[in-house]
């Protein structure tokens, strides 16, 4: 999808609560070379903004390349956002992140056009060109992480919304009558049912209930080392509790999506995140959700598939970001 360009090189940067990845990829949107180091996450913005640097020098080092060779670079960054100002506002893992002003650092350090964009929008991007969503004209993206964060991608490129919060599915709200909070302090939202930290909780509360004891789920329970994996791998082993809660998960799921097939009728909903670690059974459940309850003409079946790129799709997202950024100027 990506015209030929001889010469042409983009770094993608992926700010995460763990780690800070950087890719390089050519004008034909292939990925050249990438490195990652550890985020310490307590360490604060000044360090963070000084690790960005180390890790684009690096990479562009270790490629063999020189700065000269890169013609714009892409920041995607956690958190919320100041789309306008290239600001992190506030990134809720990273302690004391606020106000951290990413692109001017990083434009002054470079001198090079800086693109800069929310994480979840830039694995969204890099899915629609070079991962699950290539070739369909227009993409959702859903990332099942601790929480969800989405992207919506229309003709190779992001609807961003005014403030850039299009997409922020993951807010929106599927539950009415005794809804459960949710991290943004509404709610009844997509997340309260659905990102891993609320599985985990629904699984604790499950699991009080159970007063006989029957799902295998309270041995890690009572080690706390249960985790949203148990719960799946439990389910796929038959334990009825754990069962519950997956079907819980994906038939909330399902409505997210079912939402976005209503309001947005895209190609392809592609989803991303550590939750797809689930597998097959669970993709196939929440397709069956959809299949039962959306139009019929919205995208069904295979439309609706796991993301291909893995921890890829960030910096991959980011690097095409600032291309399209260089062809717009
Ligand atoms: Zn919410």
């Amino acid at each position: 999808m990506l015209p030929m360009e001889t010469s042409q090189y983009y770094l993608g940067l992926d700010v995460g609560g763990t780690a800070m990845k950087a890719g390089i990829i050519s004008a034909e949107g292939t990925l050249i070379h990438s490195l990652m180091q550890p985020t310490n996450k307590n360490a604060g913005p000044n360090a963070g903004l000084a690790l960005m640097e180390k890790v684009i020098r690096l990479c562009i080092e270790s490629a063999g390349f020189k700065l000269d060779s890169i013609k714009a670079i892409g920041a995607a960054v956690p958190g919320i956002i100041d789309l306008k100002n290239g600001m992190i506002l506030d990134a809720v893992n990273l302690t004391d992140w606020k106000n951290v002003p990413v692109r001017s650092h990083l434009e002054t350090i470079f001198s090079k056009p800086i693109a800069f964009l929310n994480d979840a929008n830039a694995a969204a991007l890099g899915e629609a060109w070079l991962g699950a969503g290539k070739g369909a004209e227009s993409m959702a993206f859903l990332t099942l992480g601790t929480g969800i964060g989405g992207g919506l991608v229309h003709q190779g490129k992001i609807i961003e919304g005014r403030h850039g919060l299009a997409g922020e599915i993951g807010h929106t709200r599927i539950e009415m009558s005794r809804p459960r909070p949710c991290s943004c302090g509404n709610f009844g939202c997509l997340e309260a049912y659905a990102g891993a930290t609320s599985v985990l909780k629904r699984a604790y509360e499950a699991l009080a209930e159970d007063f006989n004891k029957i799902s295998d789920l309270h041995e890690p329970a009572e080690k706390k080392t249960l985790s949203c994996k148990d719960v799946f791998d439990a389910a796929r082993n038959g334990d009825p509790l754990a069962d519950r809660l997956v079907e819980e998960t994906s038939s909330a799921l399902a409505l997210g999506v079912i939402n976005i097939l209503h309001f947005f009728d895209p190609e392809k909903v592609v989803l991303g995140g550590g939750m797809i670690a689930a597998g097959d059974d669970f993709l196939k459940r929440i397709r069956w959700f959809v299949k039962d309850q959306a139009f019929k003409e919205c995208a069904q079946g295979e439309d609706i598939c796991f993301a291909t790129l893995g921890n890829d799709a960030g910096i991959l997202g980011a690097a095409i970001a600032a291309r399209q950024m260089l062809l717009k100027n």
